[in-house]
Parts: C-alpha cells; structure tokens; sequence
C-alpha cells in the first residue's frame, strides 16, 4: 500500500529564524512510521533547515528547480545543489508558478525528467480553474495535464513522482474540494496511470489533494481510497495543524 504523505508548502512565507523554529517544532512531534512528512521552505532556508532535519523524520522539498545541472541560468536552483543540501522531493508546476512565472506544461516536463535523472522525486501539481470545472472540463483538463507532465516517462521512473491534484478555487480560498469531488478526480487520474502505465505503477503512485487542506478536513479526504496525502500550504505554517495532519494521515 502507498503511504501517506503530509507535505507542507511553506510558499514565500517565514524567515530564517521563523523557518527553524518551525522546522524544530514539526521535527520533535512528527510521526516516526506510517506517514511521510515533508517540508518545502524558501530556497534560501533549504541548506539550514537541511541541516536542522538531518536525522528528523521530516524529508525536505524545494518549491522549485531548474533542469539543467549547472550552467548560464542566473537566478535559477540545480537539482545536484539541492540535494547535497538534503533536499529529497522538488515540488513542480504549482499553480502559482504556472499563473505568475509562465511554467509550461513542457517546463513542468522537462523538470520532472531531470529530477528523476538527479535522484530528486518531483511533486507534480495541476488542477482546472473554477472556469474549467462550470464548463465540465475537469477530467480533461488534469488528464492533458498530467499526461504531459510524465511524457517520457518510464513505468520504473514513474513510482518515484507524486502527483498533487490542487484545483485552482480551492487554493487559499477556504473552499476544499467535497472528498466525493476530489476521490472522482483521483479515481479517474489512477485509470489514467493504469492507462499509461500498468496496473501495478498506477497502484503504487501516490496522489495527493491540495487545496485549504486543514486539520477539520483531512481526515474525510484521506479516507478516499485514493486520495493519498496532502499537500498543504495555510494549514502548513503551524507545528499544530501540521503535526495533527500527519496524525490524521
Ligand atoms: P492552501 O495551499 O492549503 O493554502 O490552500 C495549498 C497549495 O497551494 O499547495
């Protein structure tokens, strides 16, 4: 079975010593088995908090990556340098980097072959807008999406990405996709996976819901059969709620 992941979205939120305290916070109270918790601070706090969670059961995520593992890409983060800080998973696509920066669902492609290629797990969001969702575009608009994100992509790399389903109204609004809504999406994104893949890849994929995941929600989602974690932002800035979401998971 997969296990389920808690993974927080810090987004350009905290300073270095806020950073810390969380992190030490989330460290000391995080479940040692059962849940994979996960953290992604600014780029500029990685190296810190990478050594803070040395031997904590908290992994380390960048919000973001380039592809290239070095070269004439300024302001840009490498995938080698991130993981020799301790960074393990490199969230891809968020909605917010696909609305203000112009990530392209070829960007989103790119990225996630070269993490697989560097040893770093990618976490690969999409979701439709509330537009998309009023036209019944939904299905088709996370199955492209999601398509295009793992185009050439082999079956045994493919075990190594999450997915992060967020639709694009539910993030930051307070308004959580119903778990009906969000297992529909899920359920028919494991069909996708099986279609491109096997049954045994599309099993073994996890997929996570984001969205105002918040303790008070959690649990009815993760209860979906395949909704399997979260990826949080709000909810996340909080040693509580954040703790008491792994609980849940
Ligand atoms: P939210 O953000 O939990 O604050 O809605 C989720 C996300 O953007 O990953």
């Amino acid at each position: 079975m997969r296990t389920p992941i808690v993974a927080g979205n810090w987004k350009m939120n905290l300073g270095r010593r806020e950073a810390l305290e969380l992190g030490r916070a989330i460290a000391e109270g995080a479940p040692t088995q059962g849940v994979t918790a996960i953290v992604a601070p600014v780029a500029l706090h990685l190296a810190a908090l990478g050594e803070a969670l040395a031997s904590a059961p908290v992994l380390l995520a960048s919000q973001n990556a380039h592809w290239a593992e070095s070269g004439a890409y300024t302001g840009e983060l490498a995938g080698p340098m991130l993981r020799e800080v301790g960074v393990r998973y490199v969230i891809l696509g968020h909605s917010e980097r696909r609305q203000y920066f112009g990530e392209s669902d070829e960007g989103v492609n790119r990225k996630t072959r070269a993490m697989l290629a560097q040893g770093l797990r990618p976490i690969v969001c999409f979701g439709e807008s509330l537009e998309e969702r009023e036209a019944g575009q939904t299905q088709a608009k996370v199955e492209f999406q999601v398509r295009a994100a793992l185009a050439g992509v082999g079956a045994e790399d493919a075990k190594d990405v999450v997915l992060a389903y967020e639709p694009i109204w539910a993030i930051g609004t307070g308004k959580t996709a119903s778990p009906e809504q969000a297992q529909e999406v899920h359920g028919f994104l494991r069909g996708v996976l099986e279609d491109l893949y096997d049954r045994a890849t599309a099993q073994a994929m996890p997929i996570l819901y984001g969205g105002s995941v918040k303790p008070s929600n959690f649990a009815e989602l993760i209860g979906q059969p395949d909704i399997d974690g979260g990826l949080v932002g709000g909810a996340s800035l909080k040693a509580e709620s954040f703790l008491e979401l792994c609980r849940i998971a």
